[in-house]
């Protein structure tokens, strides 16, 4: 087999996701499918969720051992993978370990309830055995907009899980959805997301363009009229008052789908007036 048909063989689907920070990291899947699956907007989860057993994955590190005998770090693929028991997640770890020994690095996606479901003692026992990142979409911290979206957390919630990953020594990428919130409540949108993200310590904060996809109860709303998409400038206005409100430290700001065709990047708070100065810029054009 070619070392494309290798690749095939261990993923269910044709395109892998991995976050922007892990685009190059190596990638195991271990489950398929949301453990949540109800988020009005989300297409990403079609699978029925389920855990492969331990034997596919051992298949699959032998395959992946041959494939990057030298990464370091691993990826556990799957839509929430952190949502996995703690004696689950370090049985994986173990047969990573022996099939790749150099590999002390674990990151994969979380639900902040997957963090909130574990013990601060699990939490520092994962981080001791080399789970560094999770990769989270919190989405907005307005908490009337993540109910109608069905997200199943609270802004609370979130900052609660987010500083017991930071007592863990867990670092967390976050994924924030400008426009979720639709016209009518664009600003509480972006007011109460920088209230919440300025509570935790993001090492990222990445927005996520909102697509509304056929098959999403909120593409039905739109269509109902009872959900007001926005605007690609719309947006981005509103992505200006989150910026304009934040005040994390440390923490790369990013957005790769500004106007549906520029990025914007910088690094908070250092470079919040160039971030503030190119959005201006870009809303001129
Ligand atoms: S938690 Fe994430 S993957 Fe699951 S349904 Fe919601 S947005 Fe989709």
């Amino acid at each position: 087999m070619t070392r494309e048909e290798l690749y095939q063989s261990i993923y269910t689907h044709d395109t892998i996701y991995l976050p922007p920070h892990e685009q190059t990291t190596a990638a195991l899947e271990v489950s398929l499918g949301c453990s949540w699956h109800k988020c009005t907007f989300c297409d990403f989860a079609k699978d029925t969720f389920q855990i492969h057993s331990l034997e596919r994955m051992d298949h699959d590190l032998e395959i992946l051992a041959g494939l990057r005998p030298e990464d370091t770090r691993l990826f556990f693929l799957g839509e929430n993978a952190f949502c996995m028991g703690t004696e689950q997640l370090l049985d994986i770890i173990e047969l990573t370990h022996r099939h790749m020994p150099k590999v002390r690095e674990y990151a994969m996606y979380s639900r902040i309830d997957d963090i909130s479901g574990k013990s601060e003692q699990e939490l520092k026992r994962l981080s001791q055995e080399g789970v560094r990142a999770l990769h989270i979409g919190v989405e907005s911290g307005s908490d009337s907009i993540l109910e109608a979206r069905r997200k199943g957390i609270t802004s609370a919630q979130t900052i609660e899980a987010l500083l017991r990953l930071d007592r863990a020594g867990i670092d967390y990428y976050l994924t924030v959805i400008p426009g979720l919130g639709g016209r009518n409540f664009s600003r509480l949108h972006a007011i109460e997301t920088a209230r919440m993200l300025n509570q935790v310590h993001p090492r990222n904060i990445w927005c996520l363009k909102l697509k509304l996809w056929e098959d999403t109860l909120l593409y039905k709303e739109a269509k109902a009229g009872t959900f007001e998409e926005m605007t690609p400038a719309e947006i981005l206005r509103e992505e200006r008052l989150l910026v304009e409100n934040l005040t994390v430290e440390d923490c790369l700001f990013e957005d790769t789908t500004v106007l549906d065709q520029f990025t914007v990047q910088g690094v908070l708070m250092r470079q919040k007036g160039e971030l503030l100065g190119a959005i201006d810029y870009l809303l001129s054009l």
